[in-house]
Order: C-alpha cells, then sequence, then structure tokens
C-alpha cells in the first residue's frame, strides 16, 4: 500500500477487523458478543466501538481488534471522513445484512464493490454475513441468495444469529482463518 502508514499485519498476530453493513443488520449486537468470547483476560473493551480480544484458533492465538465504528458519528460529514477511514485501515472485513431485509443486502454488495475499488491491489479477507437467522418467518433473503452472492464477490460466506448466539463463534474463528491463509501464501 502507498498509504505511508505502518501496516498492523507488520506487528505480531494484531488484525484490525472492521463491521460494515447497514444500520439496524446487528452489527453492535455481533461485536458485543465477540467481547465476550473467551473471557479470560478481563476487559477488552479498548475504546467506545473497538473490543480486542485474543481467540485461540486451531491450537494458535490471534488477536483480533473488532471495530464497529462504521455508524459511529452523527455528524454527516464526520461521518463520511470515519466511513472512508474504515475502509482504508481494515485488515479484513464482515459485511452484514439482515436476511429479513432485502435492501439491507443490496447495500451490502455495494460495500463489497466499494471496498473493491478502495483496496485494489490487496487480497483483503472479507466474510459476508446474512444475520437475524433466527427470524424465519420474516426471511426475504434466501441463504442460497447469500452463498451466491459471495461466490460472485469472491468471499467467504455465513448466516449467523446475534440473538441465539449461532454461528457467531464461527464468524470470528473464520476470520481468524482467512487472515492466516492470505498471510501463509504471502510468505511462502
Ligand atoms: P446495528 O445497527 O447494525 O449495530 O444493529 P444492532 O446490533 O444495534 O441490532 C439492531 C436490532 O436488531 C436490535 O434490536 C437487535 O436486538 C436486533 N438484532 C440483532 N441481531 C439479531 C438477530 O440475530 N436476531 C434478531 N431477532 N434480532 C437481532
Ligand atoms: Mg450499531
Amino acid at each position: 500500500s502507498d498509504s505511508g502508514e505502518s501496516d498492523s499485519s507488520g506487528y505480531e498476530c494484531l488484525y484490525r477487523v472492521i463491521l460494515l453493513g447497514d444500520h439496524g443488520v446487528g452489527k453492535s449486537s455481533l461485536a458485543s458478543i465477540f467481547a465476550g468470547i473467551q473471557e479470560k483476560d478481563g476487559h477488552n473493551c479498548i475504546g467506545e466501538d473497538m473490543y480486542e480480544r485474543t481467540l485461540t484458533v486451531d491450537g494458535e492465538e490471534t488477536t483480533l481488534i473488532v471495530m464497529d465504528t462504521w455508524e459511529a458519528e452523527k455528524q454527516e460529514e464526520d461521518e463520511k471522513w470515519v466511513q472512508d477511514y474504515c475502509m482504508q485501515v481494515g485488515n479484513a472485513y464482515i459485511i452484514v445484512y439482515s436476511i429479513t431485509d432485502r435492501s439491507s443486502f443490496e447495500s451490502a454488495s455495494e460495500l463489497r464493490i466499494q471496498l473493491r475499488r478502495i483496496r485494489q491491489a490487496e487480497n483483503i479477507p472479507i466474510i459476508l454475513v446474512g444475520n437475524k437467522s433466527d427470524l424465519v418467518r420474516c426471511r426475504e433473503v434466501a441463504v442460497e441468495e447469500g452463498r451466491a452472492c459471495a461466490v460472485v464477490f469472491d468471499c467467504k460466506f455465513i448466516e449467523t444469529s446475534a440473538s441465539l448466539n449461532h454461528n457467531v463463534t464461527e464468524l470470528f474463528e473464520g476470520i481468524v482463518r482467512q487472515i492466516r491463509l492470505r498471510k501463509d501464501s504471502k510468505e511462502t
């Protein structure tokens, strides 16, 4: 990258993971579950909307800083700045939509396209997340549509329920594995 900033992936096993997606899809709910995973090192809140945790995945430790900053600002100009910043600094991204809200699914596609444009040359780990899988009767986006979208956008896909804490651990472990895959292929 030509940003002139030092890349956090240069530090030992510390990665910024950014939650993207429309308002109300469940980003903050997923982040707060993350903040509660593996309760061994006390309080993990390192800022208003940032959570740091060390996860042991496949016997190896990796520290993630999950940033729920996408919607942090109330002022419109500040929000634009913060969102540009989010697009630049992530080492990995979780793009969330709600399976009960088709327009949030469309927004997820737009975010993927935006991310690809901004971080063109990089092969950034991205997981597309269909949240609220517990709301079966309100479903507007089929599992197959989510899966097909992820194939087109060359990213991973998972459906979660933050309310039931279903697949949320799998989501963050998946991010760790995706980060490691890319790191390993760079080193060899
Ligand atoms: P954000 O705006 O993307 O941060 O979304 P929030 O995490 O604030 O969630 C928005 C609303 O959806 C809240 O009322 C949550 O309780 C609810 N919610 C979040 N995740 C789920 C889920 O998996 N299932 C259900 N039924 N509700 C959820
Ligand atoms: Mg939120």
